[in-house]
C-alpha cells in the first residue's frame, strides 16, 4: 500500500488531538510524516559527566534525584536536582503536573537530555526531557542520533519520533512504500539514491560520519531529497510563468509624448541600463498578457525614474498605477518625488497607508474609484479589500526583498478586473548571484540596471573601533560647519524593537549634548506615521543637520545632501543591510564617506566581513560574499518573512544543485507531464497556502 493512502491515524500514538496538530501542519498521511525531516539531530550516545558541563550545550545526563521542590522565584516552577557524583544539576520545569512530581520522589534514577544553562550558583536545564531508568550507564548507544523535529505548541519530540519511528519501520518492510517519481535516467545520472533508502537515511543517521554529512548539508540522500524540493519549487514557478501568459492585461502601447516631454526636463541623462530596462518594460506592457518583470539594480542606480516612466506610459494610456513600498516612510519619499517630478503634468498622485483614515480615506477610496486618482502610492494597505481602482493596470513593488516571496506572489491575484490582471514590476536593491535567481525567480523576466549615474563618487569605507567615537564627532562638527548632513545609525538589537529604540534615545542624548550647536534628529520605527514623516520633511529640508536612526532608514531613502554615514555595532549587521544603509549617501555629486564602528574585541568572521565592506562597493559581489559568510536563511531574511521556507533544501549549502534542477525541470516539462505532476502534488500538498495565494 502506497504510503499517501495510509491516514495518520493509523500509527499508535495518533489520537484525534495529535492528528489535529498534523493536520494544522498539512499532514495527514504517512507520506506527508515520512517528508517531516528532522530540524537538527542530537547525539545521545554519549552520557556527559555533570562536571564536564558547559551553559550553552546540548548534552545527556544521568543522576539520582537529590531533592524535588516546587518554588516561587518570580514564577512557579517544579525544581528537580539532579547529583550524578561528579556534580549538581538542576531541572527547572515551568509546567509539570502534581503527578509527575509525585514520581521524582528522592533516590530516583533520571537521563536527560537538554540545553545547559547558568543559573544562580550553578548549572540548569529548562525543561529537559527526561526519563526514569533503572540503572545507569555510560553509554547509551541504543538511543543513538536522536532526530528534532519541528514542531508547533503541544508536540512533544516524543510523539515525533514515535510517529516516524513507525513510519521508517512500515518503510523498511515494503520497499513500495513511497512512490519514486524521478525517472530512472535521471537518477543514474545524479547518481542519487532511490527516495526510499533517502528518506531512511535522514531520519536515522547511522554513524558519526553520516552525522557530519548530514550537519553539513551533502549527506547524498539530504542531496537527493533537496535536489527533489528544489525541483518542484522550479517547476512550480516556471508553470506559474506559463499560466501567466495566457492571462489577459491591458497592452499599453509605449509611444506616449508625455513621456518624451517627461524625459526631457529631467535634469540628468538616464543611464544605459536605464534605458536598455526601460526598452525591457515597454516591450513588455505592449502584449496582452501581464508584465511579469524583475528589476535587479544597485542602491543608487535610479530605479525609481524607470519606475516613473513605467507609470507614466500607462497613465497616458488612461489607466491607473499602484506603487507599493516596504515602509511609510519610503512611500511617503516616493509619493514627494514622483509629485515634484511629474509636477507639470496633469496628474493626480495620492497616498495611502496605514495612517490615512477616516474621512480622508473615504474621500481617497471614492476618487480611486472614480479614476481621478491617476498613481496610488503606498504600503501593502494598498491591497485591502476595500480598495478598488477603476482600471489598475500597473502594479510597482519597491524594494521586493523586504516583502518576501509570499507577498509577492499574492500581489497575483490582487487588482484584477474584468479577467484583467495588471503589469508588474518589481524592484530590488539586494543583487542574487544569477543561478540562484534563475531559480528562485523562475516565474519573472529579470533586467539588471549595471550602471550607476556618471559622476558618481565611490563611498569611501572606513572601519574603525568604537573607542575613537571622539574622531568621528569631530568630522561631524566639520562637516556640518560646512552645512552637510549625517546620517547616525544605531545598533541593531534583533531581539527587541524597543531595545532598539532605546539604543537610538540613548545615541541621540549623546550626541545633542556633544553637539550643542547642532540640531540632531531621531527617528524610529515606533514612532507615528506623522512624526516619522515630519522629521525626514525636515532632514530633506537640512533643518536637521544629524539624523539619528534605527536600521527603518535602510530602504530607500534619498538625501542627497548627506555625506556621512556612521553605523554603530557594525559587525552585527549583514553585509547587504550594510551596503543598503551605506547607498543612502554618494547621492550627491560629493564624495562621501561611511564610518563603521565595531565593538572590540572583532572575530574572525567579523574582521573578514567588515573588510568585505571596506573593499568593495559593488552590491553583487557583497551578495555573494555574505551569502559564503552568512548562509542564506539570514540573506533572504527567511527568519522575518518565512520566504522560502525549503522544508529540506538550503539555497547556501545546495546552489551547486541549481543548474542541474534547470535542466530536469526543462526536460520533465518537455516530456513527461504526468511525473511533473505527481512531484507537485507529492511536495505541494505542504505548500498549499504557498501555491494558492
Ligand atoms: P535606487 O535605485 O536606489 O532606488 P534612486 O531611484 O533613489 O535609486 O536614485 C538615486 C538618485 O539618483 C536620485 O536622486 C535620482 O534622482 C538620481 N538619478 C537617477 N537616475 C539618474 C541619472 N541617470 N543620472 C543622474 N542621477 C540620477
Ligand atoms: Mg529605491
Amino acid at each position: 500500500m502506497s504510503a499517501a493512502a495510509i491516514p495518520v491515524t493509523e500509527l499508535k500514538g495518533a489520537g484525534p488531538a495529535v492528528a489535529r496538530m498534523l493536520s494544522r501542519l498539512g499532514i495527514h498521511n504517512v507520506e506527508d510524516l515520512l517528508l517531516h525531516f528532522p530540524v537538527q539531530y542530537q547525539d545521545r550516545t554519549r552520557v556527559t559527566p555533570v562536571a564536564r558541563l558547559w551553559p550553552g550545550i546540548q548534552a545527556q545526563v544521568q543522576g539520582t534525584v537529590e531533592l524535588t521542590s516546587v518554588v516561587f522565584t518570580g514564577k512557579r516552577s517544579m525544581l528537580v536536582r539532579i547529583s550524578d557524583g561528579t556534580g549538581f544539576l538542576d531541572l527547572r520545569f515551568f509546567y509539570f503536573s502534581a503527578a509527575q512530581q509525585a514520581r521524582l520522589t528522592r533516590g530516583t534514577l533520571l537521563r536527560c537530555f537538554g540545553q545547559v544553562r547558568t543559573a544562580r550558583g550553578g548549572l540548569e536545564m529548562i525543561h529537559p526531557e527526561y526519563q526514569v531508568v533503572d540503572s545507569l550507564e555510560a553509554t547509551t548507544a541504543s538511543a543513538g542520533y536522536t532526530p528534532v523535529y519541528p514542531s508547533t505548541t503541544g508536540m512533544h519530540q516524543a510523539t515525533w519520533r514515535k510517529l516516524l519511528r513507525q513510519a521508517i519501520d512500515r518503510a523498511r518492510e515494503d520497499s513500495e512504500l513511497l512512490q519514486e517519481f524521478l525517472p530512472m535516467a535521471l537518477l543514474e545520472r545524479e547518481n542519487f539514491p532511490n527516495l526510499q533508502d533517502a528518506i531512511v537515511q535522514v531520519h536515522v543517521p547511522e554513524s558519526e560520519q553520516e552525522l557530519a554529512l548530514l550537519r553539513h548539508g551533502n549527506h547524498p540522500a539530504l542531496e537527493r531529497l533537496a535536489f527533489e524540493e528544489l525541483l518542484v519549487h522550479h517547476l512550480c514557478l516556471r508553470i506559474r510563468r506559463q499560466q501567466c501568459e495566457h492571462r489577459a492585461a491591458w497592452p499599453v502601447a509605449a509611444t506616449s509624448p508625455m513621456v518624451h516631454e517627461f524625459v526631457d526636463q529631467l535634469p540628468f541623462q538616464l543611464t544605459p541600463g536605464q534605458t536598455q530596462v526601460l526598452q525591457d518594460i515597454g516591450a513588455d506592457l505592449g502584449k496582452a498578457f501581464p508584465m511579469q518583470r524583475l528589476v535587479q539594480g544597485d542602491v543608487g542606480c535610479g530605479k525609481t525614474v524607470v519606475a516613473m516612466i513605467a507609470a507614466l506610459h500607462v497613465v497616458s494610456a488612461g489607466l491607473q498605477v499602484a506603487v507599493m513600498a516596504p515602509t511609510e516612510i519610503l512611500a511617503e519619499q516616493h509619493l514627494q518625488s514622483f509629485a515634484s517630478q511629474m509636477a507639470g503634468l496633469d496628474i493626480t498622485i495620492a497616498l495611502l497607508t496605514g495612517a490615512v483614515k477616516g474621512r480622508a480615506r473615504e474621500r481617497l477610496l471614492t476618487e480611486l474609484r472614480g479614476g481621478k486618482v491617476h498613481i496610488l502610492i503606498g504600503t501593502h494597505a494598498l491591497f485591502q479589500e476595500d480598495i478598488q481602482f477603476q482600471q489598475l493596470a500597473l502594479v510597482v513593488v519597491d524594494e521586493q526583498h523586504r516583502f518576501g516571496v509570499h507577498q509577492r506572489l499574492a500581489l497575483r491575484n490582487k487588482g484584477v478586473q474584468a479577467g484583467r490582471y495588471p503589469h508588474q514590476l518589481i524592484m530590488t536593491a539586494t543583487p542574487i548571484p544569477r543561478t540562484l535567481a534563475m531559480t528562485l525567480y523562475a516565474d519573472l523576466d529579470c533586467s539588471i540596471i549595471d550602471t550607476l549615474p556618471v559622476g558618481r563618487q565611490p563611498v569611501e569605507t572606513v572601519v574603525m573601533p568604537q573607542s575613537r567615537r571622539d574622531q568621528v564627532i569631530e568630522r561631524i562638527t566639520h562637516l556640518c560647519a560646512a552645512g552637510r548632513q549625517i546620517f547616525w545609525v544605531c545598533p541593531l538589537i534583533e531581539e527587541s524593537d524597543s531595545l532598539q529604540c532605546q539604543a537610538a534615545e540613548n545615541a541621540w542624548q549623546q550626541l545633542t549634548e556633544q553637539l550643542p550647536d547642532i540640531c540632531v534628529g531621531m527617528i524610529h520605527g515606533r514612532m507615528p506615521a506623522q512624526e516619522k514623516e515630519r522629521i525626514m520633511g525636515q532632514f530633506s529640508k537640512g533643518e536637521i543637520q544629524v539624523l539619528v536612526a534605527t536600521t527603518v532608514i535602510e530602504v530607500g531613502v534619498n538625501v542627497p545632501n548627506a555625506c556621512l554615514m556612521v553605523i554603530e555595532n557594525a559587525e552585527r549587521m549583514g553585509l547587504s543591510q550594510l551596503h543598503q544603509l551605506r547607498g543612502r549617501v554618494g547621492r550627491g555629486a560629493d564624495a562621501s564617506v561611511c564610518v563603521l564602528l565595531y565593538q572590540s574585541p572583532l572575530s574572525q568572521l567579523a574582521k573578514e566581513r567588515l573588510a568585505v565592506m571596506r573593499s568593495t562597493n559593488d552590491g553583487f559581489v557583497i551578495a555573494r560574499k555574505d551569502l559564503e559568510l552568512r548562509g542564506p536563511g539570514e540573506f533572504f531574511g527567511t527568519r522575518q518573512t518565512g520566504m522560502l521556507a525549503f522544508k529540506i533544501a538550503d539555497l547556501g549549502k545546495h546552489q551547486h544543485l541549481l543548474p542541474r534542477v534547470q535542466r530536469s525541470a526543462a526536460e520533465l516539462l518537455m516530456h513527461d507531464q504526468i511525473t511533473v505532476n505527481r512531484l507537485i502534488q507529492r511536495w505541494n500538498r505542504f505548500a498549499l497556502a504557498y501555491s494558492q495565494v
